[in-house]
């Protein structure tokens, strides 16, 4: 029997492991599979050229599987942004098109995308810029879990993420070592007694809800990347010479993850990822009524059409599925300590999406910023008009003019795909350890 086989429940949810495999491995992972194999999904649009504010910085990667191919402008088959459409009743879409055009009037880069918008910004009315402004405010009043990038930057470009998985690199000692201590050390929130930077197990008498979710979910993206690390290894050519193989490596998943192999965090760390999952399984839900109301916008009429029913498919397993993660837990009591603990909750998030550009391996920091940004836009989902954003109100749905950007929903969606796969992938290694 294999030690990741993992029973019970998952800390501070009232939902089994089991039943997560089942969900995941049977209904989610399927559909999500072929979902993110689409145009929409597989572009996305990231700066992997910012400089790291924290130190000097290391990311010049020689190591040749930490190369990341870019798209060339005409190679992206997608538009990106849907012209506003007069005779539009989707107030989803009117909102979307008047902030953007509004963006626009700050000028900025060269390509076709902005060219459009800022083309609209002379029919933009007094009435619409006080709607933009209102948009602002309320945009401004919103937590910002990550720092995005620049929209007008020159150095932003289109990643096809199928030909760029994420995978084994080689990616290791000092760089990535920097890189978790100081998400762990100074960015985390960690028991007064902590263990190295892996602080587990985290009892409630160590750690009040809200940091155990904030360390958990940290740990959970941790494990998700080193699960795929596994997964998909590159182990050397026989005689040393050639390209290797790809495969699963089962004795790299035992050194991080067996307690037998390893220190006994290992199942544990492995519980933290599908307490992740339901983190953002339960922002997915929350923000259903949204993305049943997106364009899914490539230009494309039959695929729009088609992605439009494929996501719709998936967000009937996601909406049917309780939920099991309560986000209004989370700052409950009214206290300016709590006020306190709010904000050094952003402040570490934001931090943390700082630190994906100092990640030192190009494909590395591509899904490091990618799933980061999805962890955050999950976040801001779930703390869209409760507390968090000064409300003293919890609310259960979303605020009516609460907007995602593409860059958003792709994130969104391909984060929690990498969970799923994880997930999906243990049950591999629970296989190939029978
Ligand atoms: P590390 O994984 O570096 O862990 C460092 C320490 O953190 C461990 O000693 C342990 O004390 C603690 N720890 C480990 N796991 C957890 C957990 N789940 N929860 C809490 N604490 C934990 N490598 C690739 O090959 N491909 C990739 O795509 C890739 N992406 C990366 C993305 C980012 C953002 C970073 C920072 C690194 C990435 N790496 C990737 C490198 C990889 O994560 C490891 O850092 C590397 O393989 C070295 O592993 P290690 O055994 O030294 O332990």
């Amino acid at each position: 029997r294999c030690f990741c086989k993992l029973s019970g429940e998952v800390d501070d949810c009232s939902c089994k492991v089991e039943t997560l495999d089942s969900l995941n491995n049977n209904q989610i992972y399927p559909r999500l599979k072929s979902l993110l194999a689409r145009n929409y999904f597989r572009y996305f649009k990231v700066n992997l050229k910012k400089q790291c504010p924290f130190w000097s910085d290391d990311s010049r990667c020689a190591l040749k599987d930490c190369h990341v191919d870019i798209c060339q402008k005409d190679e992206v088959p997608i538009k990106t942004e849907k012209q506003p459409d007069n005779e539009s009743n989707n107030q989803h879409e009117k909102n979307k098109y008047t902030m953007e055009s509004n963006k626009g009037e700050q000028g900025g880069g060269d390509c076709t995308e902005e060219r459009q918008l800022s083309a609209l910004d002379t029919t933009i009315s007094d009435e619409k810029k006080a709607e933009f402004q209102s948009w602002r405010e309320h945009d401004e009043s919103l937590p910002m879990f990550c720092e995005v990038d620049d929209e007008h930057s020159n150095d932003l470009e289109y990643v096809d993420l199928l030909l760029n998985p994420e995978r084994y690199t080689g990616y290791k000692g000092l760089s990535p070592r920097r890189i978790w201590r100081s998400i762990y050390e100074e960015n985390c929130f960690k028991p007064e007694k902590s263990v190295g930077y892996g602080p587990e197990p985290i009892t409630e008498a160590a750690m009040c809800l809200e940091k155990r979710v904030f360390y958990r979910l940290i740990s959970g993206l941790h494990t998700s990347i080193n699960i795929h690390l596994c997964d998909q290894y590159l182990f050397p050519a026989k005689n040393g010479f050639g390209p290797g193989t790809w495969g699963h490596n089962l004795k790299e998943f035992q050194r991080r993850f067996d307690p037998e192999k390893t220190d006994d965090h290992g199942p544990q760390r492995l519980k933290n990822l599908y307490f992740t999952y339901l983190v953002e399984l339960r922002a997915l839900s929350k923000a259903v009524p949204y993305l049943e109301e997106e364009v899914f916008y490539t230009g494309d009429a039959q695929e729009d059409a088609d992605l439009k029913e494929g996501v719709k498919d998936f967000l009937a397993i996601v909406k049917n599925f309780p939920d099991h993660f309560d986000e209004s837990q989370l700052f409950k009591v009214n206290s300016q300590e709590m006020l306190q603990l709010k904000s050094e909750f952003v402040h570490h998030f934001r931090n943390i999406s700082r630190i994906m550009d100092c990640v030192g391996c190009d494909k590395c920091k591509l899904w490091g910023k990618l799933q980061v940004l999805g962890m955050g836009t999950a976040l801001k989902v779930l703390f869209s008009g409760d507390s968090m954003a000064g409300d003293s109100t919890v609310n259960a749905s979303l605020k009516s003019d609460f907007q995602l950007t593409r860059t958003e929903i792709v994130a969104l969606f391909n984060a929690f795909g990498r969970l799923s796969s994880s997930i999906h992938a243990l049950e591999t290694f629970r296989a190939l350890a029978r």
